[in-house]
């Protein structure tokens, strides 16, 4: 497997642009998930959104939705397009502003929490279908979550907002954190009465370690990222929200105005549950790309090799590091890597010099503060639009004479939660 000409690519690790044998255009409607399941976790969402508004003061104005704004980013255009040639509209979806977790993973880490806490409430006699949630937060209800334990694996964001959902409901919260998992998350977490176990290993083994503790106690509730259903369609509802923006915002996504969203991947969850939404709303008129860091591209590596082999980036001779520490994976989904093979278009790589240029170009341009990871979403427009492969990927699906009617959104996936200390010495 190792010999296979994709991989010798991705051991060198410059940057390129991989298509996606396996997509297919109108895709068979066999898969495990639906657009069903999307809209009851939307609808779960909002019966949790009365307590959620409670919970956080910052969702208010919201009334207790946890969403981003879509964005113009006429600037970060200018600037894309002085560099290499740009056709279209670039958008940014803006879930570095997200509330709460200041990340992507406030989709679907908080979602997890609240299905889980929703099963145990009702089965436990806390909550009656019709009940205002707000109820949960009765000295009752907390006492009787506080027996309860919440745990997750993860190189920081998703560690943060399933620590800080969990905390707040009363659960006992606990995280397990790789090496790769940044000081500031793991002292924000304490101070939420999060419990911060630190591993000195990778994100795939502090997982794996979460999972077998949580394993042998009955009271424990442990968030698998690597195959959670739940987390992928938390994810996912995002698609739904973004349909009724553009709507609102008057921007086509048809034959004549294709979609293309580029989309930061780490594990998977998070770009494949809104890859896997997106493609049930607008069918063939969007296209999702998934951006890697060179030395961890684990959902390239797994979806070239089919998931063969058990085969992780180190295989490949790469080190992992990249300071885009919410995309440091050695081993993707399997469980999202098979449903991405008949939707996703490609995934590209990026360097980590890139993500920090696009960092500061979009300071600079848009005024907007966002972590390395959220950055590798910009080299998206450019590896399309000027690569043999985006060619070819242009040609295959016929795009080539609307592409100046494109939208090109890139998924902004973190931020907001940075201290400027840490901000300031990624633009120096
Ligand atoms: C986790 C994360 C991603 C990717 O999500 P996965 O579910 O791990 O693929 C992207 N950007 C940021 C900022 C993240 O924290």
């Amino acid at each position: 497997m190792l010999d296979h000409p994709d991989l010798q690519r991705l051991a060198k690790a410059a940057p390129f642009l991989w298509l996606n044998g396996g997509y297919q255009q109108t895709q068979s409607k066999g898969s495990e998930l639906s657009l069903a399941d999307m809209q009851a976790a939307e609808q779960r969402l909002q019966r949790f959104a009365p307590l959620l508004q409670q919970l956080f003061p910052e969702l208010s104005e919201a009334k207790g939705l946890i969403e981003s704004a879509l964005l113009p980013a006429p600037k970060m255009q200018q600037q894309l397009a002085s560099s290499s040639a740009f056709s279209g509209t670039l958008l940014i979806k803006a879930d570095h502003q997200l509330p709460v977790a200041g990340s992507i993973k406030a989709r679907g880490g908080i979602y997890e929490v609240l299905c889980f806490a929703e099963a145990l409430a009702l089965e436990q006699g806390l909550l009656s279908a019709g009940d205002n949630y707000g109820c949960l937060l009765e000295p009752a209800a907390k006492k009787r979550f506080s027996e309860y334990q919440v745990s997750v694996g993860s190189t920081g964001n998703l560690g943060l907002s399933i620590g800080l959902m969990a905390a707040a409901l009363g659960f006992k919260a606990s995280v397990h954190m790789s090496v790769e998992a940044k000081a500031w998350k793991k002292q924000r977490l304490r101070q939420h009465g999060v419990e911060v176990i630190e591993h000195s290993d990778d994100y795939s083994r502090a997982v794996a370690a979460g999972r077998q503790i949580a394993a042998d106690d009955p009271k424990a509730y442990f968030v698998d990222d690597e195959n959670s259903r739940r987390l992928f369609l938390g994810y996912s509802v995002a698609a739904l929200r973004l349909q009724r923006q553009l709507q609102a915002q008057g921007i086509r996504v048809d034959a004549e105005h294709p979609l293309m969203v580029y989309l930061p991947c780490g594990v998977g969850g998070a770009p494949g549950g809104i890859c896997f939404g997106l493609k049930q709303l607008f069918g063939d008129f969007v296209h999702c790309f998934f951006a890697e860091p060179t030395q961890a591209p684990c959902m390239l590596l797994g979806m070239a090799s089919e998931f063969k082999d058990d085969l992780s980036v180190y295989d490949l001779g790469l080190s992992i590091h990249t300071e885009a520490d919410g995309l440091a994976v050695g081993q993707a989904s399997a469980f999202v890597g098979g449903l991405m093979q008949p939707l996703l278009s490609g995934i590209y790589t990026v360097s980590d010099a890139q993500m920090f240029k696009d960092l500061k170009r979009l300071y600079q341009s848009e005024g907007h503060k966002i972590e390395p990871s959220a950055a590798a979403g910009f080299s998206g427009p450019d590896r399309l639009l000027n690569s043999p492969a985006g060619a070819s990927y242009l040609e295959a699906q016929q795009l080539q004479h609307c592409i100046a009617g494109a939208t090109h959104l890139v998924w902004t996936t973190g931020g907001s939660l940075v201290p400027d200390a840490v901000y300031r010495a990624w633009l120096d």
